[in-house]
């Protein structure tokens, strides 16, 4: 029983708070983060494009796992986080996708026309195990056990 210990303790408590420029990054982004810097909130309004910056930047940016029901169409339409309506009710209304009031959309929807942000096709690198069956372990030591071949060399 050999337990190796690397032990290495990191538990440095940190006092100054650096306020300027905090990159979420700066641990290595994880492919989450990258998409969530990558992310345009569009059909926001001003207060609610920072609120969903600030989610990005601190790493409190969470994606949906499943759309979610628009509060006007209710429909399960709601593919962002955060949003409380679709694009399609917030673009024909004119409202914030986020807090659903009639405000000055930052990031108009619709204005990037043609391709949508790949958001389905985010692609994880999966290493699903290949695993080779490597069960081909052939003992032909086994066969000496119980016969005695040697005596047959002996005899004659
Ligand atoms: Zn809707
Ligand atoms: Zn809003």
């Amino acid at each position: 029983m050999s337990s190796q210990r690397g032990g290495e303790c990191r538990s440095r408590s940190q006092k100054h708070q650096n306020r300027t420029a905090f990159k979420n990054d700066k641990y290595g982004a994880s492919p989450q983060v990258k998409k969530a810097n990558a992310k345009v909130h569009d059909g926001l309004c001003q207060r609610c494009t920072e609120i969903l910056e600030w989610r990005v930047k601190y790493n409190k940016y969470k994606f949906l796992t499943q759309p979610r029901k628009c509060v006007k169409c209710l429909q399960k339409t709601v593919k962002d986080a955060y949003h409380i309506m679709c694009k399609s009710c917030a673009l024909s209304l004119e409202l914030c996708a986020k807090c659903g009031k009639k405000e000055e959309i930052v990031i108009t929807l619709g204005g990037a026309e043609g391709e949508e942000p790949a958001e389905a096709m985010a692609q994880h690198p999966q290493g699903s195990g290949n695993r080779t069956a490597d069960s081909g372990w052939t003992d032909d030591e086994e066969a000496g056990d119980s016969g005695e071949r040697d005596s047959a060399a002996v005899g004659k």
